[in-house]
């Protein structure tokens, strides 16, 4: 199912139909994958990783995925056959397809209080409730109850304030959590470093979402591609296109997988 700008969509199939280079860009929890308690139970949904096996078998398509996860934690989860590009870590992550990792601009400062973070949070929360990642440090409670969620945030905010002022560190919510994270990247500026490397390229290019974290992404884009939203409730977004979860994010990568392939020579 879509709605939105339908008209958008079609114009972009057109585009998609005639480019030399498109360019799939996918966040993965709640977009591909729905949402666990376990969050390494969260694989994509049916039918999911055998289109995106479909797109990228030709290697025309440029699939880039661009998580808050770490980097390694995508390629695990999203099971894909072929090496996949990641930015994890909303942006201070980057894995090449060959398999090269890169971290972006961390400071001492910021390592040390994101340590301290962590280690308070062990203490107002189960342990394996904790995610730590390059850059952020994450504490998931999703099948809590929203009184319990209420306390608990209550509580990390007031531990982590000082931290984040000491350490150069900021507090974020995320969809089920809270997050100490070093400020400064964002899924937007990796959508702009995407797009800066396709100049000159005829190229069709969208970014898939659901979170908060990917409106940024949404905004970078702006008229240069399609933005979509996937997701099953009206929250309002800067995506020009709505798809749910599953079904019209299984039809838009279809349609992609028709359009943008080609037979391999
Ligand atoms: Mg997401």
């Amino acid at each position: 199912m879509v709605s939105g700008n339908v008209e958008l969509l079609d114009e972009f199939y057109e585009k998609l139909n005639n480019c030399d280079q498109p360019v799939l860009l996918l966040d993965y929890d709640g977009t591909l994958a729905p949402f666990t308690v376990d969050r390494f139970q969260a694989v994509p949904s049916p039918g999911v990783r055998e289109v995106l096996d479909e797109i990228g078998s030709d290697g025309r398509t440029r699939i880039v995925f661009i998580s808050g996860r770490n980097a390694s934690e995508v390629v695990q989860l999203a099971g894909l056959r072929k090496p996949i590009e990641v930015w994890g870590c909303h942006g201070r992550e980057h894995l090449s397809t060959d398999g090269d990792v890169e971290i972006i601009g961390l400071t001492d400062t910021m390592k040390s209080g994101l340590k301290k973070g962590e280690l308070c949070a062990r203490d107002v929360v189960p342990s394996d409730r904790v995610e730590t990642k390059t850059g952020c440090v994450a504490v998931h409670w999703r099948g809590m109850s929203g009184e319990t969620v209420q306390g608990i945030e209550g509580d990390l905010r007031a531990i982590w304030q000082p931290i984040a002022d000491s350490g150069d560190l900021a507090i974020k919510t995320f969809d089920g959590g809270l997050e100490l994270m070093a400020p400064g990247r964002t899924k937007g500026d990796v959508v702009e470093q995407i797009l800066r490397e396709l100049e000159g390229n005829d190229h069709a290019v969208a970014f898939l979402g659901d979170d908060l974290t990917d409106e940024d992404g949404f905004r970078a884009l702006g008229d240069d591609g399609l933005a979509i939203i996937v997701r099953n409730d009206d929250r309002e977004s800067a995506a020009s296109v709505r798809l749910r979860q599953p079904e019209g994010l299984l039809e838009f990568l279809h349609k992609w997988q028709e359009l943008a392939s080609r037979e391999e020579d």
